[in-house]
């Protein structure tokens, strides 16, 4: 294999065409948008760098394991502490290990259950001594004795990591997704917007004689006897290649091939393979609202974190000022219909955590992440593992993400199984 076309520049194509471009592949990575990093990039309002979707970045994860594999410079700055949790308007500090411990302890007090015996069963599902099905995580906790405050509080855990609301998400996944990131969970800030982390990896595959062409969209794959053999841009070059990796979800894959094509594609139909939407506001003010870069709140309409990264790096804000960072889930994350009610319930929440802020800060901005450009374009627990539809043809990205893992390290580690096949 001498040569890949890598389709979108989001974390999981840039790592893939870094890894394909270390390994002596000549490498071209074709991106739509003038800029790379797609959910994990930055753009700047009135001086303020904002992310376009991710920004905790995991320190021990397989992206800041891709980075060092690699040799490419990783500039993020650790945040030295740990999570966070608002339950019942006290902040819960987490001391250096054992955060969901306090999360369940202080929730559990609240509502009367018993937290001993909820993190029993807790730790008995983790090692496969307590069976955990398939049933929605509340149902699983209130078998196990957990109470309201409990569900809430796991709630705004699944919320915030797995972007979906607890009944949403099944005990065998939430269980995955504690074992896949059990004993890691450092995060860090990119000083300068995780677009520099993404340009370095750009820089890495171009140091390694690749191309990346931007503002380029990919219009169709090119496809002989079966076998995905390059593809054609909206301009009209022709890109040949040994392989395609795409990186731009598996609807989006199968619309650029013919008919026949894209009804042979394996994988689950289209119906079922179902993104994970959410709502971001940005507000400036001068002082922070809270004191630690990552607080998960539990117990509101729709909000489960609030995160201030310019108390970790002041850079992403003009001198003297800093922008505090809200994220929720919809009511539902199968129904992103409404997003009038979804934003009212968002800002009701605001009013709540930011006290003040209608009069004294300044909203930069508000995003739904819903359709095509979603918080993730699978449900976690139930991403297609199928990687390989077609000859020639790859997937990479956070729709066939590894089941348990979250965000960016997600996608990286996608990249890593995939390179690792086509290579052999
Ligand atoms: C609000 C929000 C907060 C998040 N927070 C975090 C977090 O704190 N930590 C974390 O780890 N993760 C977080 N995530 C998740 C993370 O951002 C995503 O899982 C990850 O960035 C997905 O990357 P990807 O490579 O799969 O896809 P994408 O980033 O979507 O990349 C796909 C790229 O393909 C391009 N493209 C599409 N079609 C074409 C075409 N036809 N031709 C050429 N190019 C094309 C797109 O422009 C895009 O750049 C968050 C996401 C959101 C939305």
């Amino acid at each position: 294999m001498e040569s890949a076309v890598v389709i979108g520049a989001g974390v999981g194509g840039l790592c893939a065409g870094a890894r394909l471009a270390s390994a002596g592949l000549d490498v071209t990575l074709v991106e739509r948008l003038p800029h790379v990093g797609g959910r994990w990039s930055t753009r700047e309002i009135d001086g303020f760098l904002l992310p376009t979707g991710a920004f905790l970045i995991a320190m021990d994860d397989p992206l800041a394991d891709t980075f060092e594999e690699l040799g490419i410079e990783f500039p993020v700055r650790a945040i030295e502490e740990r999570t966070v949790y608002l339950v019942d308007g006290e902040l819960v500090g987490t001391g250096e290990r054992g955060g969901l411990r306090s999360l369940v302890t202080a929730a559990s007090e609240a509502d009367g259950s018993d937290a001993e015996t909820v993190m029993t069963a807790i730790r008995g599902a983790l090692s496969g001594e307590v069976p955990a099905s398939s049933q929605p995580l509340p149902d699983w906790l209130a078998q196990v004795g957990a109470g309201p405050q409990v569900v809430a509080a796991l709630h705004a855990l699944t919320q915030a990591f797995m972007a979906l609301n607890a009944e949403e998400v099944t005990a065998e996944a939430f269980f995955d997704y504690l074992r896949a990131t059990a004993g890691r969970g450092r995060h860090g800030i990119p000083p300068q917007g995780s677009v520099q982390l993404a340009e370095n990896l750009a820089s890495h595959v171009e140091a390694c004689g690749g191309r990346v062409l931007r503002g380029r969209k990919v219009d169709q794959l090119l496809e002989r006897d079966g076998r995905v053999t390059g593809a054609l841009l909206i301009d009209g070059e022709k890109l040949e290649a040994d392989v395609v990796v795409s990186n731009i979800g598996v609807h989006e894959t199968r619309s650029l091939l013919p008919a026949d094509q894209a009804a042979s594609l394996p994988g689950p139909a289209p119906t079922e393979l179902v993104p994970a939407p959410g709502m971001v506001t940005f507000v400036a003010s001068r002082e922070p609202y809270y004191d630690h870069p990552a607080v998960v709140v539990t117990g509101t309409r729709a909000i489960c974190l609030v995160s201030t990264p310019t108390l970790v790096a002041p850079e992403l804000a003009p001198d003297g000022w800093h922008y505090t960072e809200t994220i929720s889930t919809f009511r539902s994350s199968l129904d992103a219909t409404e997003p009038k009610v979804e934003r009212e319930r968002h800002f009701a929440d605001m009013d709540d955590l930011l006290p003040g802020w209608r009069e004294d800060a300044e909203l930069l901005k508000t995003s739904m992440y819903r359709g095509p450009w979603p918080v993730y374009r699978s449900w976690p627990g139930h991403d297609p593992q199928e990687r390989f539809p077609l000859p020639g043809l790859a997937l990479v990205g956070d729709a066939v993400k590894p089941h348990g893992w979250p965000g960016t390290g997600a996608s990286a580690e996608t990249a890593r199984i995939v390179v690792g096949q086509l290579l052999g």
